[in-house]
């Protein structure tokens, strides 16, 4: 037996000692009987130990702070990663039907010129979706946009051709949508529920004063503020999986408060809320560069955030909030997912859409893309912290998987450390904290 690559040792403000394990995501306080046989693991004889120290010695390779000798973690991380990215048991689509949108925020990185999408583009869908289903591949779409209500007959035009393929083949189907939340309204309810879509994203940007400057109507600059409240509460009301994401920056974090005891007074206690962190992508919001978060500030505000919640008792899923294992990192480096433009390129990375020299294939074409596509989209399949010597022996490494591929390309192939490299120590406090009886993995 042996330590994991992959402990991390810390002492809380209280004094507790604690180790946390990022392959298995385990988190004990520790005392002596653990330190002394964490210690000694490589000398110790399993013949003369006490029955303590051998429950004590499983509970630890249970929760993978110790294990065998002859397991190589890296290995194993190395050989999740890859079955992650070449995941084929879902054929996951963000179809972005539209690129156009009934708002205008500066930070928007969609920059509309394409047109709606046409039959023959949505017949190239269907085609391939019956292939993938046909090859028994379950179908996950997430309808993007722009702003997709702005295309929902478009929408349901693909809906019930993906839905009926699904059922001929007995595949599943699951359909989610991200929406500003303006266009709400019964008969778009009804609408979305003949589409099976189960659930939604809505995004505000702090209370209602900065919302209504950023979040602002095309043309007439209106505001959004209260009529979103209201769709959001609509769409709840009747039975959609909601999810609120808080777009934040430096110059609205102190709003949230405000925002959260909106929510409250709206009874909207229960929808899951998360930060948005705002990040110049592209060209398009290049402008809003300076007022952006950088990971190591964004970290620290996330934590702010997740005390906020659970004070407030909004629902925070856990608190606070804990990272888990992750395979791979997003459908840039899966090979089953892509993002689809009105004109059918192809993306691995949302941030990409509408920039058609970054398309790695086109729907009429996906079987065979030309050779250039084809490579770009392998510099994102491939895309792996194994290459880095920064994230090689990384203890983070199990939770990051070397941060989001995009930005690590955009950054000159330099891999962006994920939030839990800056946080992780407060969200150990924290856990303690909230579990004031002990933990235990
Ligand atoms: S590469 Fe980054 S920005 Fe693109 S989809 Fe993945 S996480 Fe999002
Ligand atoms: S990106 Fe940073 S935190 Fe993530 S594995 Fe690499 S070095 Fe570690």
């Amino acid at each position: 037996m042996k330590a994991s690559k992959y402990n991390i040792f810390s002492v809380t403000e209280q004094g507790k000692e604690t180790v946390f394990n990022t392959m298995t995501c385990a988190l004990a306080e520790i005392d002596d009987p653990f330190k002394k046989l964490y210690r000694n693991i490589d000398t110790i004889n399993m013949n003369e130990i006490t029955n303590e120290q051998f429950e004590l010695l499983s509970a630890m390779k249970e929760a993978g702070f110790l294990v065998e000798d002859f397991i190589d973690e890296k290995k194993v991380l190395k050989y999740q990663h890859y079955m992650g990215k070449m995941n084929q048991s879902i054929f996951g689509l963000t179809i972005a039907p539209t690129l156009a949108c009934n708002f205008a925020c500066p930070y928007c990185y969609e920059d509309a010129g394409m047109g709606a999408m046409s039959e023959e583009v949505q017949d190239a869908l269907i085609e391939n979706v019956k292939k993938m289903a046909s090859h028994g591949r379950d179908i996950e779409i997430t309808w993007y946009g722009g702003e997709p209500l702005m295309a929902l007959d478009i929408i349901e035009r693909l809906s019930r051709a993906f839905m009926e393929i699904c059922d001929t083949y007995k595949k599943k189907y699951s359909a989610f949508i991200v929406t500003n939340g303006y266009g709400i309204n019964d008969n778009v309810i009804s609408r979305l529920k003949k589409c099976r879509i189960t659930g939604a994203q809505i995004t505000l940007d702090g209370g209602p004063k900065t919302h209504n400057e950023r979040r602002i109507l095309k043309g007439t600059g209106g505001s959004t503020f209260d009529k979103i409240l209201k769709n959001t509460k609509h769409l709840k009301q009747e039975g959609f999986n909601v999810n609120i994401r808080i777009n934040v920056d430096r110059t609205n974090f102190d709003e949230v408060n405000d925002l959260v005891d909106i929510m409250i007074d709206n009874g909207l206690k229960d929808l899951p809320t998360g930060l948005g962190h705002v990040t110049a992508y592209t060209e398009v919001c290049s402008s809003v560069a300076e007022s952006c978060l950088d990971m190591e500030e964004y970290a620290a505000l996330n934590n702010d955030f997740q005390k906020l919640l659970y004070e407030k008792g909004m629902l925070a899923h856990i608190y606070p909030y804990y990272p888990g294992v992750k395979a791979n990192y997003c459908c840039a480096d899966t090979l089953g997912a892509f993002v689809i433009d009105p004109e059918g390129h192809m993306y691995k990375c949302w941030n990409d859409v509408g920039y058609t020299e970054k398309a790695v294939s086109t729907i009429q074409n996906f079987e065979a893309p030309d050779e250039k596509m084809f490579h770009l989209g392998l510099d994102y399949l491939m895309w792996t912290p194994f290459d880095h010597a920064k994230c090689e022996d990384c203890k983070y490494l199990p939770i990051c998987m070397g941060g989001c591929p995009y930005k690590g390309m955009a950054a000159g192939n330099e891999p962006d450390c994920e939030k839990w490299r800056y946080n992780m120590k407060d969200i150990i406090e924290l856990t303690c904290e909230n579990n004031p009886e002990g933990i235990h993995s």
